[in-house]
């Protein structure tokens, strides 16, 4: 006996049970266990920050996809490593926490004391770790929970330190005196990678100011320059004009790019060039730094022409160009604000403002001093800071770099050796590592990688790989360093290797992405001589997991990775942080292949914040929609797409699962009617099968190679629409075609029907593991004790013929039903005739067509009554076709085309496929037609007496097995019959007897009772 099922699935109950389950009987385990010394796949987990206290749906999406492979590969049978990852330094943390606890600036931080400082973040490690292991468990991820790395561990730090080394020694590394992006809110510079990241360009609206610079030697007259940043101007230096461009001044005496204003009349005009050199008095000479300096006119060729006014206001301690042109040009630099984006005491009245409280006041002054030309509002795409969202200034500092020019030309090759999905993105990868700048790996911050730089005075930069190495140049310290971390590390100076002196780290601590790039040498073992259990548990690891660290030739089996996987933007991060160090190291690439794929949005397509009020909570999610169904939205949508996650879609989803829960259901509930009894040793159906059985087990086996293809080729998108179409099938073909026969017991029927079910449940395991094995736990009760230790099924080439003919079929009745509905007329009235043109591999299944389309006959021949219309479909025959388009386009409206085989239609010299038309036709009087992709239907809508009584016959079986629902009969029950038409019963009393499983039929007013 199967268990009854209910009408419909509760997902997160039947959920959480088979959690249970798993648990109990050690699944997991067992699949290892099982595969164990198998052919291994290797997957490198990318770590998740751990600084939140819930899986959000954002990386439910991303886990989802690692595990539906690893499942996938298990089912296959491969060894693997299941080591999940958190990432547990940096701003993400250091943030969360300076806000719980209140703090707002780094000299707070400092006065808390920065060893609290590090225990509370490592707190919120701890709880966010725990909490996403929770969430993932949930969401149904079978990873070696209790055994992942924290890239806070001691020995993840010395494996960078050791890069970091050997990075020194060829010279990489040097200090660079920039102007960068700088939060000032969270006291750093970033990285081009971190401005890289998604929501970091904002739009934001700046205040627009056109002022006058009046020129020294050349009273009356003035430069005019259009700043969005008013507090880089008491820093400017130099005014920038193209040289080749033509100026021209006003009556007023104001210079300005003629291009810009076209329309305005000049007294006067000079090429670019004649007005270099001239000197002009700087807008805020009153304040000190200002009074310093010369101001003149340079020459840039980058000067733009769209916007502005042609003259740029150059300030070299304020952006990146201007500090490179300050080098050009030998200017001076001028750095108004501090770390924290205030300024400087020698700014005056400005001094403490920060650059936003400064604009108004330094709108104002210019106004007062007669050298505002115009103020107002300019809204543009403006930079942010990716962890607390404060807009960026650029400032001066010095950060430490790791120089990528001696390597790009090897990342490029090795770039290319990979198998990106989709292909698109490697291509992205590709240009970011033909443009990425030297790499900025210092921040000024606390809670992170504490570089292991000591510069000494001498000249030489000691560079510490190990913690051996530390303890063995150390002056002092070494017995209060609890973790290497500020603020022990900075109590412990060396001894300089040039001159013997004592030097003391640089303050800095590393950029994250060196924290996770690191990763598939640290948690592999590169060159680690032993295999040490529990080894990677060191420093602020240590409590925290039960990881190995493994040895050099567990390193070797198990790099490079197979696969890994991640959203697009950690092209420039992840993806790109490993690929670096791991071609610097080693001189190929970490992984094979990757899958990478687009943003998540809300239902609507807007960003989810929290702000807005449309985050989904993962656990909201869970109790909600269930697990599977998640893993369902997350694994129908194709990677090059943004998905559009929500409770919308998910119904959606439940809608279609629920066709796959009915067809099981109708198994289970006939199944037990009749006592079938299936065995899994005799899996296949090994009776005679009817022609409509042989189909669906082909087309079983069809699924089977598709879902195939599509894990192999890393899409899940392409399995889920496999397992679409086999439901559609499955549920409208074939229990559709073949309903009577469950009304008994018919063998092959049941056999058939089993087999298709059971496979399919096999297929989608890797993608809905609760669902599938809830429905296996049932159907199958004396096989494998979960669906996800019952291997991969064989996959057989399926007979092509055989399916080729059905698709045909149904192919035909779909339009010849799209032909009725246009019609009008409604499915229970029979037709006489239905005219099938160019559908040949149908040809043997007239009877099933007719049968299914309520026809007296289908004839395959000519179909003369209709009307062709045929339009371009326009996103795809657009982008083909070009300029082309409109030409084809009114060809195809006068009708000058010519329709070929296969659905081609052929228009001058173009020849369209069939997707890329749309084709319509329409019937002449009497006639309803339908067609697509070469194949055309035309039914005979003429009705007779007698189709009519037919009509009428077919409303009453209708109206009857109503009636038996309504009255809670079972659907074998039998019942006595009552109808008021004596037309009907003179010519269909036995017909009616039958459908409506009556064992009396008599003339009265409509009545059932039970037999
Ligand atoms: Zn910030
Ligand atoms: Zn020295």
């Amino acid at each position: 006996m199967f268990a009854p099922l209910p009408d419909k699935p509760d997902h997160p109950a039947l959920e959480l049970e088979i959690l249970a389950r798993w648990d109990e009987e050690r699944t997991f385990e067992q699949l290892r266990e099982r595969n164990r010394g198998n052919a291994h796949w290797s997957f490198v987990d990318g770590p998740v920050t751990a600084n939140r206290s819930s899986l959000g749906v954002h990386t439910a999406w991303g886990r989802t996809l690692k595990d539906v492979f690893q499942r996938y590969k298990g089912l296959r049978g491969f060894d693997q490593r299941y080591q999940n990852g958190f990432d547990c330094q940096g701003l993400w943390i250091e943030v969360g926490v300076e806000r719980s606890l209140g703090l707002n600036s780094k000299r707070e931080i400092e006065a808390y004391g920065l060893e609290e400082f590090a225990r509370r973040c490592r707190e919120v490690v701890v709880n966010s770790s725990e909490a996403l292991t929770r969430g993932s468990i949930r969401l149904g991820q079978w990873m070696d929970w209790g055994k992942d790395y924290f890239t806070f561990s001691d020995t993840n730090i010395e494996y960078i330190w050791k890069f970091l080394a050997i990075l020194n020694e060829r010279g990489w590394l040097f200090m660079g005196h920039r102007s960068t992006e700088w939060c000032p809110r969270c006291g750093t510079s970033l990285s081009q990678h971190e401005l890289s990241q998604s929501g970091v360009y904002q739009d934001r609206a700046d205040p627009s100011l056109y002022v006058r610079l009046p020129l020294i030697e050349h009273p009356g007259e003035s430069l005019v320059v259009w700043t969005t940043t008013p507090w880089t101007l008491p820093a400017n230096v130099a005014a920038a004009v193209h040289p080749e461009e033509e100026y021209g001044r006003r009556e007023n005496g104001e210079w300005v790019a003629v291009k810009l204003f076209p329309d305005d009349v000049f007294a006067q005009k000079l090429q670019g060039s004649e007005l270099v050199g001239r000197r002009y008095r700087g807008p805020f000479d009153d304040l000190a730094p200002g009074a310093s300096v010369e101001h003149r006119v340079i020459p840039w060729e980058d000067v733009t022409m769209d916007q502005g006014t042609g003259i740029v206001h150059i300030a070299p301690g304020c952006g990146g160009e201007d500090f490179e042109l300050s080098r050009v040009h030998g200017l001076e630099v001028l750095t108004p604000v501090d770390e924290s984006g205030r300024f400087y005491d020698d700014y005056g009245w400005l001094h403490g403002l920060s650059t936003s409280e400064a604009a108004d006041q330094i709108t104002g002054a210019l106004g007062e001093r007669g050298i505002l030309l115009e103020a107002g509002l300019y809204t543009h795409a403006y930079p942010h800071c990716w962890r607390c969202d404060t807009p960026l200034i650029f400032r001066l500092s010095d950060d430490w770099f790791i120089a990528v020019g001696d390597l790009r030309a090897k990342l490029l090759e090795e770039n290319a050796k990979v198998t990106w999905v989709p292909e698109y993105m490697g291509k992205r990868m590709d240009d970011w590592l033909r443009n990425m700048g030297d790499w900025n790996i210092s921040r000024r911050r606390y809670y992170g990688l504490p570089l292991p730089f000591y510069p000494c005075a001498c000249g030489h930069l000691n560079v510490i790989g190990s913690k051996a190495e530390l303890a063995e140049r150390a002056i002092e310290g070494m017995e209060q360093l609890e973790e290497l971390r500020r603020p022990w590390i900075d109590r412990v100076p060396i001894r300089c290797e040039q001159c013997g002196e004592s030097v003391t780290r640089i303050a800095e601590v590393g950029d994250v992405w060196l924290d996770a790039g690191i990763v598939p040498f640290a948690t592999l073992g590169w060159q680690s001589p032993d295999y040490v259990e529990e080894g990677y548990a060191t420093g602020a690891a240590d409590g925290l997991t039960r990881a190995d660290l493994p040895d050099h030739s567990y390193w070797e089996k198990w790099f490079p990775a197979d696969w890994v996987s991640e959203m697009r933007e950690q092209i420039r991060l992840w993806f790109y942080s490993q690929f670096f160090m791991s071609v610097a190291l080693v001189g190929r690439s970490p992984y094979r292949r990757v899958l990478a794929y687009e943003k998540m949005l809300d239902e609507h397509g807007r960003e989810m914040h929290a702000s807005w009020g449309n985050t989904i909570p993962a656990e909201e999610a869970f109790a909600q929609m269930g697990a599977d169904v998640m893993r369902w939205q997350y694994c129908a949508q194709p990677p090059d797409r943004n998905l559009l996650f929500g409770f919308g879609p998910a119904h959606e989803i439940k809608r279609k699962l629920l066709t796959f829960w009915n067809s099981v259901k109708f198994l289970v509930d006939y199944g037990n009617i009749e006592g079938f009894q299936p065995s899994w040793e005799r899996l296949e159906p090994d009776v005679e099968l009817r022609p409509l059985d042989r189909w669906l087990v082909e087309r079983t086996k069809q699924l089977v190679a598709e879902a195939t293809d599509g894990y192999e080729a890393t899409l899940t998108t392409d399995v889920v629409r496999a397992f679409e179409a086999f439901v559609d099938d499955v549920s409208n073909w074939y229990i559709r075609r073949s309903r009577r026969r469950f009304y008994s017991f018919d063998e092959p029927a049941f056999r058939t029907l089993w087999f298709a079910l059971v496979q399919s449940l096999r297929v989608v395991a890797p993608v809905m593991p609760f669902l599938t094995d809830h429905l296996w736990r049932n159907l199958v009760q004396d096989g494998p004790q979960s669906v996800h230790l019952a291997g991969w099924p064989d996959a057989d080439e399926p007979d092509r013929a055989l399916l080729d003919e059905i698709a045909a079929v149904r192919g035909v009745v779909e339009l010849g039903r799209q032909a009725r509905s246009a019609s009008q007329l409604k499915l229970r009235q029979p037709l006489r005739r239905l005219v099938v043109a160019g559908a040949p591999l149908a040809r043997s299944h007239a009877e099933e067509i007719a049968d299914e389309l309520r026809v007296k006959e289908v004839e395959f021949g000519d179909v003369a009554a209709s009307e062709l219309r045929v339009k371009p479909n326009l996103p795809v025959l657009g982008p083909k076709l070009g300029s082309a388009l409109r030409d084809v386009r009114e060809q195809l409206q006068r009708g000058a085309f010519e329709e070929l085989d296969g659905g081609h239609f052929r228009v001058g010299d173009h020849v369209l496929e069939p997707s890329e038309v749309l084709v319509e036709r329409v019937g002449i009087e009497g006639w309803a037609v339908a067609g697509q992709n070469g194949v055309t239907v035309a039914l005979d809508t003429a009705l007779d007496d007698e189709l009519l009584l037919e009509a009428r016959l077919l409303d009453r079986v209708h109206e009857v097995n109503v009636l038996r629902k309504e009255s809670g009969l079972e659907v074998t029950d039998r019942i006595n019959l009552w109808v008021p038409d004596e037309d009907v019963l003179a010519r269909y009393r036995a017909r009616l007897a039958d459908e409506t499983l009556a064992v009396s039929v008599e003339l009265g007013e409509l009545r059932i009772e039970k037999a």
